[in-house]
């Protein structure tokens, strides 16, 4: 290998990702983040970690020579980013390379979610249109909705320019008021339920938006309302959006992500009004291999220069050891 260093890799990884930095560096590989896993003749060797999945404190305190974490995806809630900056340890993320195609994929369910394409093949499928004559006309359609975007960073922008797109006019909630566009902004996300009927979440999980969607912001949404999550499953209160579902609080949800993946709720695969993806949103051959570049450039770029390429901002201020 041209590295000297030794990479573990945890659980399953991107095939290509996995054969790329096989010819880069030495390579370890466990079946998930589990520090028990770890063994103690090759832990002190560990100067990387490669995973897309969790990497906990106890992991990390198990490596005493870790020097950085390539998450494979923009989305980092599953590193403890706090232990790991704590301990001087870099984490690198994916930004830009998967913008576009989760976009795309946001847009592909919420058409889904008003206009019932999956559904409406379903009937197709089962021989019905034969049988039964035409599908059931859509109680919802994207005209003239009002769309509100809960994260308006590279993907939720990538949202709104193609719903600008759609004709429909945007608003949005973050932390802070973005510069660098012109589109309604509400301090909080309640306000935004209720200036909109169609939300689109886009945000990073973590404690910070865990269960930011709940009971009255559903209610907040409306009996018109649609819901589609991109962003993450912790971002939704499951009960209270199965709740709110049922009783016609609001009128459907489109959802790629779950707070306890792969396991969906029964109740959200028996309403009549979800459509449900599991978690495909950047899930293309050709997005995955570029993500996986990014984590193996990032590792590259680490033990050759000291510098990353795309840190993320909690451990941008650490350098090489
Ligand atoms: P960015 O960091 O560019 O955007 C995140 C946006 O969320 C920012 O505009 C930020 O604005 C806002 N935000 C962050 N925290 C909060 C908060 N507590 N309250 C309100 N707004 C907040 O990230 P990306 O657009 O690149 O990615 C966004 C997320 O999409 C990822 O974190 C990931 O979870 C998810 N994702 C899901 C995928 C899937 O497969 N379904 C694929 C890729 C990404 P501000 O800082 O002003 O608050």
């Amino acid at each position: 290998t041209r590295h000297e260093a030794t990479i573990l890799v945890l659980g399953d990884f991107n095939e290509y990702a996995a054969q790329r930095l096989a010819g880069e560096f030495k390579t370890k590989r466990i079946a998930r983040g589990d520090a028990a896993l770890v063994e103690a003749e090759w832990a002190q060797d560990v100067r990387g970690i490669a995973s897309m999945w969790e990497v906990n404190a106890k992991l990390i305190d198990t490596l005493p020579n870790l020097e950085i974490i390539g998450n494979f995806g923009v989305g980092y809630d599953a590193v403890d980013v706090k232990h790991a900056s704590a301990n001087n340890v870099m984490v690198t993320n994916t930004p830009d390379v998967l913008t576009e195609e989760v976009a795309d994929t946001a847009i592909g369910l919420l058409i889904d979610t008003v206009r019932e394409l999956s559904k409406s093949q379903i009937y197709l499928r089962e021989g019905r249109w034969q049988k039964e004559g035409a599908y059931p006309l859509s109680k919802l359609s994207l005209r003239g909705r009002k769309v509100g975007i809960f994260g308006l960073g590279r993907i939720g922008k990538a949202v709104a320019r193609r719903i600008d797109a759609f004709g429909l006019p945007i608003a949005y909630h973050n932390r802070r008021k973005a510069a660098d566009v012109s589109y309604a902004y509400y301090p909080s996300l309640l306000e935004l339920a209720e200036a909109v009927d169609t939300l689109i979440l886009v945000a990073p999980g973590g404690a910070e938006t865990a269960n930011a969607v709940n009971t009255q912001v559903l209610k907040a949404l409306g009996p018109d309302g649609v819901l589609i999550n991109i962003g993450r499953g912790t971002l939704v209160d499951e009960t209270a959006l199965a709740d709110a579902l049922k009783s016609g609080t609001i009128a459907a949800a489109g959802l790629d992500v779950f707070a306890n993946e792969p396991n969906v709720p029964q109740v959200l695969l028996d309403a009549p009004n979800t459509a449900l993806l599991p978690h495909i949103a950047s899930a293309s051959h050709k997005t995955r291999q570029a993500m996986a570049d990014l984590v193996i450039d990032n590792l590259i770029s680490w033990f050759d220069t000291g510098k990353a390429l795309t840190p993320v901002p909690e451990t941008a201020h650490i350098t090489s050891k």
